[in-house]
């Protein structure tokens, strides 16, 4: 309400000017059924197992009913798609409810995504399917869990309508289950709502945005320092930084990285066509409408970030009215990847601090070897955990020291004796820089356990969750929730689902790559 709102109130598509948001109206739904809610969620918005077990809870989270407070609208913003600028974009599939301010005090927002068009849909009907929805709660909330900044989920529901939708099974358009999904998070501000008040020379609106954002979003900075807009763009690129550095420590793929697509608070946002590395390779994206320039590519994930950062700073450039303050936090940027990169693979490798003499070189032969044959990451890390540096660890043949990770690996075919002598020869290295390590082998697993993970949604079994809960059955989802609470726990009644992904995902729909939206 602090911000201008656009004078009409109606859900019909247009470009909205001079405004930040528009009222509107979710659109009701035949049937809201409840697929799963998330407890840790729940908790935050101090609802009981009760509000969210009853009808009511599922009218409200499919847009049906209104709680007392909710005024809906959907946010103004633009934004570069695979480097272009594409204009006003906007909430086109997501409506806020509003926020919560919680027993600690804390600010959540709620948003709906799936409730409908609103003037931002464009072309498209403002809806989401089943599949689509079911990815976003699950891997929102397995993002949390593993320590990755994001957006939350609080619920999946069905609608109880059909979406018409281009399917990529058979090219024809198929009718799919409608599903709604509440997203929560402290503020979903993206670079393209700044983006869009720039385009527009509207300037104004520009800095009461801004001002807004500072005030709400980043209230420990000093709103009245004369410095306040590099500050908080400095923020914005620090939070970035780390937010990235996560992605490529657990394998994480978003797969559309347009600036509409940012968080302000470096927070992974919108599940669409995002994916895990299963084999290790840089140059992989599970987009298919990014398959000829793989321009959101695992590898790239850091410089793209780093172009979207450079155009927010166009952005907010009349703010500043110099360049060198915006200098300053894109190379705090890099920095802070530079750094960020290096503690965290001198995490996933187990040391206690990353020596750039030794460790810039181990890294960068480890990674090459890992791509050179078809290389489980999630396996490989998790299983380098149990490598011996033992008095006899360096007398160990080849072939018995790659032993251990033998599971890791896709294509044993590829593991010629040239390879494994390869890998022989790094583990020994390895070794010896353990040697120079200050922790016990038993220390060192335990600090490797704690940030590389054992579990992660792999993108069949997201593909297995959907095929049964397209029949009725929901119980994969509900064990896969549970299971993704604890990603670096042992769960070894669980291990079936810490394995390579089965030779049939390999090419199946879904399970390896996915189109741009649904
Ligand atoms: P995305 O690729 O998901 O980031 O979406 C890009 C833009 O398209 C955003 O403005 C979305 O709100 C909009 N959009 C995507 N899917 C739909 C849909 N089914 N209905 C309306 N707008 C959509
Ligand atoms: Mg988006
Ligand atoms: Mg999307």
């Amino acid at each position: 309400s602090e911000l201008p709102a656009d004078s009409v109130t109606s859900n019909t598509r247009r470009q909205v000017v001079g405004a930040c948001y528009s009222r509107v109206l979710p659109t009701p739904v035949k049937k809201p059924q409840k697929i799963a809610y998330s407890k840790e969620v729940a908790t935050l918005l101090d609802l009981s197992d009760e509000v969210c077990e009853s009808e009511h809870f599922a009218q409200i989270f499919t847009g049906n009913q209104l709680a007392a407070g909710m005024e809906p609208y959907a946010t103004c913003y633009g934004g570069h798609q695979f480097g272009n600028w594409a204009g006003q974009l906007g909430d086109g599939r997501a409506i806020n409810l509003g926020e919560i301010i919680n027993q600690r005090g804390e600010r959540w927002a709620l948003q709906l995504k799936g409730a409908g068009a609103t003037p931002y849909s464009r072309t498209a009907d403002g809806l989401a399917v089943l599949r689509s929805s079911l990815r976003e709660f699950l891997c929102s909330e397995a993002m949390y869990h593993l320590g990755v900044p994001t957006t939350r989920a609080l619920s999946l529901m069905l609608t109880g309508e059909s979406v018409l939708r281009d399917m990529f099974y058979n090219g024809n358009p198929q009718t799919e289950p409608g599903a709604v999904v509440c997203r929560v998070a402290p503020s979903f501000t993206r670079f393209g709502h700044f983006q869009l008040c720039s385009v527009r020379n509207d300037f104004a609106l520009l800095k009461q945005l801004a001002d807004y954002t500072i005030r709400t979003d980043f209230s420990h900075l000093d709103a009245s320092a004369a410095d306040i807009y590099s500050q908080w763009f400095t923020e914005i690129c620090l939070k970035t930084a780390d937010m990235i550095v996560h992605w490529q420590r657990v394998g994480f793929v978003h797969g559309v990285m347009n600036t509409d697509n940012m968080s302000i608070l470096g927070l992974t946002i919108d599940y669409g066509p995002y994916g895990w590395l299963e084999n290790y390779d840089p140059n992989w994206t599970p987009n298919t409408t990014d398959a000829r320039e793989h321009r959101y590519r695992y590898g790239h994930q850091p410089q793209i970030a780093f172009w979207n950062l450079s155009q927010l700073a166009n952005a907010l450039y009349p703010l500043i009215g110099m360049v060198e303050p915006l200098q300053v936090g894109l190379n705090a940027y890099i920095k802070a990847f530079e750094d960020g990169w290096q503690n965290m693979m001198a995490g996933k490798l187990g040391f206690a601090s990353f020596k750039p003499e030794s460790d810039d070189d181990l890294c960068a032969d480890l990674l090459k070897l890992l791509e050179q044959v078809e290389t489980d990451m999630t396996l490989f890390f998790r299983q380098l955990g149990h490598i011996k540096t033992d008095a006899v660890a360096l007398d160990k043949t080849d072939e018995e020291l790659v032993a251990p990770l033998m599971s890791s690996y896709y294509l044993t075919e590829q593991l010629n004796h040239n390879y494994t002598a390869q890998m022989g020869a790094w583990l020994r290295r390895y070794i010896q820089r353990l040697h120079a390590n200050p922790y016990s082998d038993a220390e060192r697993l335990v600090a490797m356990n704690a940030v590389n993970p054992k579990y992660v949604l792999r993108n069949y079994l997201a593909q297995l969750a959907i095929d049964k809960a397209e029949q009725g059955d929901f119980s994969l989802v509900d064990e896969l929730l549970e299971l993704l609470r604890h990603p670096y726990d042992e769960q070894p009644e669980r291990e079936n689902f810490a394995v390579k992904r089965p030779d049939w995902a390999r090419q199946r729909a879904g399970c390896s790559m996915l189109s741009c939206s649904s």
